[in-house]
């Protein structure tokens, strides 16, 4: 009975399921890509510390240098390194596949500067860097997890430390977002800018901060123990509250890393068109 078969889909039904399929199977692939892609930079980060460790292990074992503390502190801060690099990449992993857990509340920005500005003191004051904070009056709170919020300013205000020479200043800055300094609308946004006068970062270099190990001078964030993360990871845990973050920099003056945070939607209370009704 050929009136009770099921419909047979026509070429149009067919062509875009086809499309569909595609379309599928390529982002399929992509995630494929990804994952083999991370493999294989975690392979590559792990060997490095880990030949440091074996190197001098060897060499101790062979007596080719005696017992000293040196080289015992180089194994351990090799050891503080994949300890770090395995913290890092799991916080990393975890807010990539979308499954932080978020302490979402009302958070007062202007504090959270402050307790990170609190923090980085000490180390401004011994590298004779100026910490300056300025921030808007009445800044509207933002729904999020403060310590996950104090953790990405944290990364940045010590990667802008780091690359602060003596003498020079480092401020933040929190205001209402605006158009002009970061590419997300004015709406309901607060932007708070680290602004170093460090050497700041090559025009071709500035899509790549955010990648994952990539560094400018590999030499040189191994020796401050940098794991490459630090900046995937602040961006991620912004991502994960719905902000953005980005970095505009000239060479020779200084880089201006920056993310947003949408403010708190205002609670809806119910108001009555007539005073009289109340
Ligand atoms: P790490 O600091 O462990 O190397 P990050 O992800 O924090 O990893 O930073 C990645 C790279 O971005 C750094 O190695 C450095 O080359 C560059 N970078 C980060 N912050 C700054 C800055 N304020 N000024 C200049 N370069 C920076």
């Amino acid at each position: 009975d050929l009136t009770r078969r099921a419909p047979v889909a026509g070429p149009v039904e067919v062509a875009s399921a086809a499309e569909a399929f595609n379309a599928m199977a390529a982002s399929l692939e992509e995630a494929e890509q990804a994952r083999r892609r991370l493999l294989a930079d975690i392979a590559h980060e792990l060997r490095t510390p880990l030949s440091v460790i074996q190197g001098n292990l060897r060499a101790l074992l062979d007596d080719v240098f005696p017992l000293e503390k040196d080289e015992i502190a180089t194994i351990y801060d090799e050891t503080l390194l994949l300890s770090r690099l395995v913290a890092d990449l799991r916080e990393l992993t975890l807010a990539e596949a979308g499954q932080l857990r978020l302490d979402l509340a009302p958070v007062d920005v202007a504090g959270v500067v402050a307790q990170s500005m609190a923090l980085f003191t000490a180390q401004a004051l011994e590298k004779q860097v100026t910490l300056h904070t300025e921030c808007e009056p009445d800044l509207p709170p933002v729904l999020a997890d403060a310590d996950r919020i104090a953790q990405a300013l944290n990364n940045l205000l010590s990667n802008a430390l780091r690359y602060t020479p003596e003498g020079g200043t480092v401020r933040i800055i929190a205001s209402r977002a605006r158009q002009s300094v970061c590419t997300v609308p004015e709406t309901d946004m607060i932007c708070i800018r680290v602004i170093d006068t460090g050497p700041g970062i090559p025009a071709a270099d500035l899509p790549r901060v955010f990648d994952r190990f990539w560094r400018a001078d590999r030499g040189r964030a191994r020796a401050h123990g940098g794991t490459g993360l630090g900046l995937a990871i602040a961006r991620q845990l912004v991502l994960a509250h719905g902000g953005a973050m980005g970095v505009e920099s000239e060479p020779g003056k200084g880089a201006c890393f920056w993310f947003t945070l949408p403010v708190t939607p205002a609670p809806v209370t119910f108001q009555p068109r007539d005073a009289s009704y109340s």
